[in-house]
């Protein structure tokens, strides 16, 4: 990596985010320690007291690295990234929200005031609903006082800014990212665009488990705590819904390991547009169905479909593409 002044400037930021990728970071340790000796962190508010206005002082392009993690949910979350893509050399999607929208992401299966309405009026844990809802500005005794502007819809990173890599995962697995790290301190960059710390496999093509696929017929789905699974069998062997079929490899298959099936947290393999119609299709070849009947009872048996197919990626399918165009519509 070059840089002007003495060691590589390293950004990192959270924008919608649930912590866990800068917790990631964190459980480099000692290794953390030494990465910081190699480097000068210009700017990480999870953990060290930095100001916007630090960032906004800095010169274009001043950062070499910046790993930002989170999904574009709300107006500060945007301003950010541009901000951060503006002074740094390489922006890294780190993350399975900055990749594709992630947890957060799933939120554009509804449209903004239902979110607001359930949060504000509806949940249970409230006592009573006074109709709040969050103002961009308010006007106080000292002054206006502004909030982040709520999204109509959840963005990743690629949405909102151009990005360099990508490093997926939800949280990318530690292992993973000391490599990266070490392999963007020594120059060694790929081309841009890369999703870098992966291969090109499938998680199934990594997967040892017995697979016997061919003839195994699915009546319908269970779910993890519904049966004790053989840790040796394919887990759609065995009913449970496994998103290997349209994962990317190179996690290291830590839930499969721990015998519970994959939910597709670093995303779509190569090649593979939409990582929910994809799984989708490889559920469809082993139901066991003849009759309209049959269908409904293994549809019924999957428990939130569009959360199961499109945990982390909805944000970047085309399936939110739909949902937005009809709200738009509506
Ligand atoms: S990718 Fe996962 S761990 Fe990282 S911020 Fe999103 S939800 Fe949290
Ligand atoms: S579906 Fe899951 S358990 Fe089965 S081979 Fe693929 S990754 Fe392994
Ligand atoms: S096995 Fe699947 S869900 Fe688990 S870390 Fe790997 S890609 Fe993510």
């Amino acid at each position: 990596m070059t840089q002007t002044n003495g060691k590589p400037k390293i950004a990192f930021y959270w924008a919608a985010s649930c912590g866990g990728c800068e917790i990631t970071i964190t459980e480099l340790g000692m290794q953390l320690a030494v990465v910081g000796d190699l480097v000068d962190i210009v700017f990480w508010p999870c953990v060290m007291d930095f100001k916007y206005s630090d960032v906004e002082a800095m010169k274009d392009k001043e950062i070499d690295v910046c790993f930002f993690n989170g999904a574009i949910r709300n107006s500060e979350n945007e301003h950010l990234a541009k901000l951060l893509r503006n002074k740094s050399k390489i922006m890294v999607a780190f993350g399975a929200c900055a990749h594709e929208g992630g947890i957060p992401g799933l939120a554009n299966y509804y449209d903004p005031e239902s979110i607001l309405k359930w949060v504000y009026d509806d949940c249970p844990s409230l006592d009573d609903s006074r109709g709040t809802r969050p103002c961009a500005s308010t006007n106080v005794a000292e002054g206006e006082i502004t909030l982040p502007i709520f999204y109509e819809n959840v963005k990743t990173l690629s949405h909102t800014v151009d990005v360099e890599y990508t490093i997926p995962g939800c949280p990318p697995v530690v292992d993973q990212v000391e490599s990266v790290i070490n392999t963007l301190l020594e120059g060694n960059l790929p081309a841009p665009g890369a999703v870098i710390g992966v291969d090109e496999k499938t998680n199934c093509d990594v997967c040892t488990r017995q697979k016997g696929l061919t003839g195994v017929r699915i009546k319908e789905f269970k779910r993890p705590h519904e049966i004790e699974a053989d840790p040796d069998i394919c887990f759609l062997a065995q009913g449970l819904i496994c998103c290997g079929p349209a994962t990317r490899a190179g996690c290291g298959l830590p839930c499969i390991e721990g015998n519970m099936p994959c939910r597709g947290c670093y995303g779509p393999p190569v090649g593979v547009e939409d990582q929910g119609a994809k799984l989708l299709s490889a559920l469809a070849a082993i139901v066991d169905v003849e009759t309209p009947d049959d269908v409904q009872r293994v549809i019924d048996s999957i428990v939130d479909p569009v959360g199961t197919y499109y945990r982390f990626s909805l944000s970047d399918s085309i399936l939110s593409e739909l949902k937005y165009k009809q709200r738009a519509r509506d």
